[in-house]
């Protein structure tokens, strides 16, 4: 019979979690392992530790818990920059980007490989032309529709309940975090607000980039708070 090893207290571990990162910092993708690649510690303190990393490195690595086993691995990938569709090689300036694969492009005059990334001012949804007041069952659907389009959406309810309730926290889609603000109506019988119910109580929804965040917000940190401390989990 094999003991399950109990999990590493990641506080005992060093920041890089005692693991050498530029191994992988070559620009491809890899797929790494708990307990192989790195520490018995929740991916989500590899995640952090990788995004250390690159900082100092100079890099920015992008990292997504792998879908069937997120207890397990992880998937990071390292770039020398990022990107904006559109626009041009932050390290050279030069306006000619190649497609590489999804996600990553290459400048041919510098050589710099990058992220692209959709998470400027322009990835915030504008307010949808004529907004009613009451949320009406179509919108409810489109704003239950887009939160359940986020991977691990962590909400807590935030402030005292009033005649809304707000709900805030995180979320991922393609591999990035965003900050997630969402709205419900109050249960009448002042029930809990679960997954079920998303859908009759949404009345709003912002997704937010985390990055426009930076040193405001320390999404990584929220990453890694344990699920009790969250008020619902999708
Ligand atoms: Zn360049």
């Amino acid at each position: 019979m094999k003991l399950r090893a109990a999990p590493v207290d990641p506080d005992t571990l060093p920041e890089d979690l005692g693991v050498d990162w530029s191994r992988w910092a070559d620009g491809r993708a890899y797929r790494l392992k708990r307990k192989k690649d790195f520490p018995n510690v929740n991916p989500g303190h590899a995640r952090t530790a990788a995004e250390n990393a690159a900082v100092k490195m100079g890099k920015v690595v992008r990292t997504v818990r792998d879908k069937m086993i997120p207890e397990k691995l992880i998937w990071i990938q390292f770039a020398d920059g990022e990107v904006s569709a559109g626009q041009p090689c932050p390290r050279c300036g030069s306006r000619k980007l190649l497609n590489l694969h999804a996600g990553v492009v290459r400048c041919p005059q510098c050589n710099a490989q990058l992220l692209l990334s959709n998470q400027g001012l322009e990835a915030i949804e504008p307010e949808p032309e004529g907004a009613d007041e009451s949320a009406s069952p179509a919108k409810r659907a489109r704003l239950t529709q887009r939160l359940l389009a986020l991977q691990s959406v962590h909400l807590q309810l935030s402030g005292e309940p009033s005649h809304h309730e707000l709900y805030t926290g995180w979320a991922e889609q393609d591999g990035s975090r965003f900050i997630v603000l969402a709205e419900f109506d109050p249960s009448e019988d002042g029930e809990d607000l679960v997954s079920e119910t998303i859908e009759e109580r949404i009345r709003e929804v912002k997704v937010l980039p985390a990055h426009l965040f930076e040193g405001l917000v320390d999404v990584n940190e929220l990453a890694v708070r344990p699920d009790a401390d969250w008020d619902l989990i999708l």
